[in-house]
């Protein structure tokens, strides 16, 4: 009652601390963000009029490293999911054991609504408000919803402006010739799909085909879509913010992306080169896609879609989160009673800010990988973490989101330790 999304993620911090020995200190500290910055961002409209929108930057905790996170644009934008969403990149980073704490930003807009230009007005505008709290060896900001490379391009071009100083290290997520890695576009999806193929047969997820749902067709979905269907994998559904397409046999992601770019509509479509026919397929809702007799559910758009209400309905064998917190608590205990396993958020869409710690390596070396270096480094991060959290859970009985949440808490407090805790300065 009165809880917020923050007081809520918090409890799986608490869960995490009765499976470790972990220092008092350490929880002391993941229970407050280090730093919350709001700021009002002024924009001159095509027509000549002053908005003013408000931005947020959250940084939650530097124990591990220079605090990374994306920035989110839209409309349900508030500083109880930007400090929500800084705590899960916290445990992210962690949890995949890169040298990075967790942050977040976001701005209340409906970036549909604004024209190219001020979009790209309010996207300087955000970065010259944040500047000196952000840095290359401080917090590296990323693309998040509605975000995307062209507007990172935008505002590492701000940032070099500001400090007079070429700083691509700044930022992650950005266009390949701005500074970008290879590889960061389909990165979130990517990761989540090595995940899977990891834990399958733990899982025991069956050899056959495997029938895929996927909430959400922005740049996770779409590229979980592609890169699912390309291993054999079928999909059945697909859905974005209208509403979802489902077809038995199988959807062409391809052709369905194509078709949307082309149309602004999301149709089950057949291509080929650039013409598509629009083929059979059934419209659900959003709600129904959730319930679809399925292997794997992959919610992939934003928090709180599988709730309370929900959970006892869904069918998937297995759930992919490449969403931040699509689940909530306690559809989380529906879920663990019903035997239905969890690839929890802060591992399965940690590929993305896996492939933006590279961007970051790459561009403080100055030497550019190439692409088959990228996914077989991602690859590696992926199926260690994804093993690692299998094994905790395992030996202790616990789903593999209070797994992934030991597993980061057990590095960032040895983080914390190594800087000195009460305990070393003790004297008996
Ligand atoms: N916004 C993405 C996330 O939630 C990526 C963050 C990053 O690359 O820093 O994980």
């Amino acid at each position: 009652m009165g809880e917020t999304l923050f007081d809520r993620a918090k409890t799986r911090l608490d869960e995490a601390t009765k499976y470790l020995d972990v220092e008092e200190e350490t929880v002391v500290r993941l229970k407050a963000p280090k730093s919350v910055l709001q700021v009002s961002i002024p924009v001159r409209m095509d027509d000549g009029s002053l908005k003013v929108f408000q931005g947020y930057r959250v940084r939650y905790n530097d124990a591990v490293g220079p605090t990374k996170g994306g920035i989110r644009y839209h409309q349900s934008v508030t500083l109880d999911e930007v400090k929500t969403l800084a705590f899960w990149m916290t445990f992210k980073c962690a949890a995949v054991g890169l040298p990075f704490g967790g942050a977040k930003g976001g701005v209340t807009v409906n970036p549909k609504e604004l024209s190219l230009l001020e979009l790209e007005r309010l996207s300087r505008g955000y970065i010259s408000a944040i500047a000196d709290s952000i840095g290359p060896d401080v917090d590296i900001p990323a693309p998040d919803v509605y975000t995307n490379s062209m507007i990172m391009g935008w505002m590492v071009d701000e940032y070099s402006n500001i400090k007079r100083a070429y700083s691509p290290a700044v930022l992650t997520g950005k266009p390949i010739y701005a500074g970008g890695s290879l590889g960061r576009d389909d990165a979130t999806a990517r990761g989540g799909f090595y995940c899977l193929e990891a834990l399958k047969e733990r899982l025991r997820l069956g050899k056959g085909t495997l029938k895929v749902a996927i909430q959400g067709f922005g740049n996770a979905g779409y590229h979980f879509a592609k890169i699912a269907n390309d291993a054999g994998y079928r999909i059945v559904a697909v859905s974005d913010s209208k509403g979802a397409i489902c077809k038995e046999d199988g959807l062409d992601p391809e052709s369905v992306y194509k078709f949307k770019q082309q149309n602004r509509e999301l149709k089950a479509a057949y291509c080929e080169g650039t013409v598509c026919e629009v083929v059979d397929h059934k419209r659900i809702t959003n709600a129904e896609l959730l319930e679809l007799d399925v292997d794997i559910l992959v919610p992939a758009a934003l928090e709180n879609q599988i709730t309370k209400d929900n959970a006892k309905n869904i069918k998937a064998k297995c759930i992919v989160e490449l969403a931040n917190g699509p689940t909530t608590v306690e559809a989380d205990n529906i879920l663990a009673q019903r035997g239905i396993p969890v690839i929890p958020d802060i591992l399965a869409n940690a590929g993305g800010v896996t492939v933006s710690y590279f961007e970051w390596v790459q561009n403080k070396q100055g030497y550019y990988w190439k692409l088959p270096k990228v996914h077989k480094e991602l690859k590696e991060y992926m199926e260690d973490a994804s093993v690692e959290i299998f094994n905790i859970a395992e030996k202790h009985g616990i789903t593999l989101r209070t797994a992934a949440y030991v597993s980061a808490l057990r590095r960032i407090d040895e983080a914390v330790k190594s800087k000195g805790t009460e305990r070393q300065f003790h004297v008996e």
